[in-house]
């Protein structure tokens, strides 16, 4: 099968859909990959290296995208790209369709099938593509929390481990689903005190399970989320309700409560954020302050770190790459109900009921 790779052309994306290491399975199974000169360059990856693999470049978008079978993207399709994309051939990326209408119909009006990386399904749970960035954010949130406290930011001043004779820092973190576990055990690994807030209590026995009670679990309610505001150095927001925009956990009056220089990070911004006082922010001015609280509200944090999160989405990808390669899409998703999940979009028709319901199409 002929699969290329484009070069990502949204606004400061880094990452590339295709490893070097990708493409050299994909070659020895006998299929053609042709990435865009450039493509993995923010990552890290250059043309030499996909050369190397067994891949050939190509300059020139238009042939790339004409002679493709498979597409590989990380980001969803641009106006321009929609506009390159025909009947017959497959795209594989994040999609995020049931936010953006004017992209599903112009999905819709290419013909293509395409199949979005964060509807596929596990046989264990949750959403294998959207995963591995949740882990990425939820690491990095704790890193981006810990900078925001240095007093140039205009934090508080506190070190999150503290030091001999001086206590650690609190850290509080709403939501204890993959990025909440991952931002609190990033926080205890740093030394500080660590509380993870969920309304799951099977989720929040996971977690003392798994930590053996070195982070403190609390059901979350607003006596305890008040608590918790008050006496955290840091408070990082990682709830999600599947579906809906996020709660607004936080009140600007709650603010008020909070010690001055404290830092709310805001990871489940890109669901509108559980903070009322969050806006979008970005890796070029990533934090802001509101009565005294220095917020972190960027919406797409593992951009920020593009190699690692091209690894780990790749990483989750790859299986799915290569078996819409050796089986064509059709037997790839009879094969795999979860996989067949991912399918949105085909032959002009809309194959995922809750975008349907979104726009009001026909499903
Ligand atoms: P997840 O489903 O694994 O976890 C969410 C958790 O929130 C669940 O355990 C759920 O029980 C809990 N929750 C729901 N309502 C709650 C409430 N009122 N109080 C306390 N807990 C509550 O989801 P995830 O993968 O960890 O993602 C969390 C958020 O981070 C999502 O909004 C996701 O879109 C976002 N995210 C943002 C970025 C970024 O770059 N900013 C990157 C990845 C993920």
């Amino acid at each position: 099968m002929k699969i290329a790779v484009p070069k990502e052309i949204k606004n400061h994306e880094y990452r590339v859909a295709l490893t070097p290491s990708g493409a050299r399975e994909l070659v020895g199974r006998g299929h053609e990959v042709i990435v865009q000169a450039a493509a993995g360059e923010g990552a890290g990856f250059s043309d030499a290296d996909f050369e190397a693999a067994g891949a050939r470049l190509e300059a020139d978008v238009a042939r790339l995208w004409d002679e493709a079978e498979l597409i590989l993207k990380v980001k969803e399709p641009q106006a321009e790209e929609v506009a390159r994309l025909t009947r017959g051939q497959t795209l594989f990326t994040y999609l995020h369709l049931a936010a953006e209408e004017a992209l599903t119909k112009g999905l819709l009006e290419s013909g293509a099938t395409c199949i979005a990386y964060e509807t596929i399904t596990a046989s264990e749970g949750g959403l294998p593509l959207l995963a591995p960035m949740s882990t990425v954010a939820g690491r990095m949130a704790v890193q981006a929390g810990a900078h925001s406290l240095e007093k140039a930011q205009g934090g508080s001043g506190v070190l999150l481990p503290g030091v001999p004779g001086v206590a650690p820092a609190r850290v509080t973190v709403i939501g204890g689903g993959v990025v909440g576990e991952n931002a609190a055990r990033m926080a205890l690994g740093l030394g500080a005190e660590v509380t993870v807030l969920d309304k799951s209590i099977p989720r929040l026995e996971t977690l003392d399970d798994r930590y053996q009670g070195r982070m403190k679990t609390v059901f979350s309610t607003a006596d305890a989320l008040e608590e918790a505001v008050r006496e955290s150095d840091l408070v990082i927001g990682a709830v999600l309700v599947p579906g809906a925009a996020a709660p607004k956990l936080i009140t600007r009056e709650m603010l008020s409560d909070m010690k001055p220089g404290s830092v709310l990070v805001d990871v489940a911004i890109d669901q509108g954020g559980c903070f009322e006082t969050s806006r979008p922010t970005t890796h070029a001015e990533p934090t802001y302050v509101v009565d005294g609280v220095v917020h972190y509200c960027v919406a797409n944090m593992p951009g920020a770190v593009a190699r690692t999160s091209t690894q780990a989405l790749t990483n989750a990808t790859l299986p799915f790459v290569l078996s819409l390669a050796d089986k064509g899409w059709q037997k790839a998703l009879a094969d795999d109900d979860h996989f067949a999940a991912g399918l949105n979009v085909h032959d002009g028709k809309l194959t995922y009921r809750a975008v349907a319901e979104a726009f009001g199409l026909e499903y």
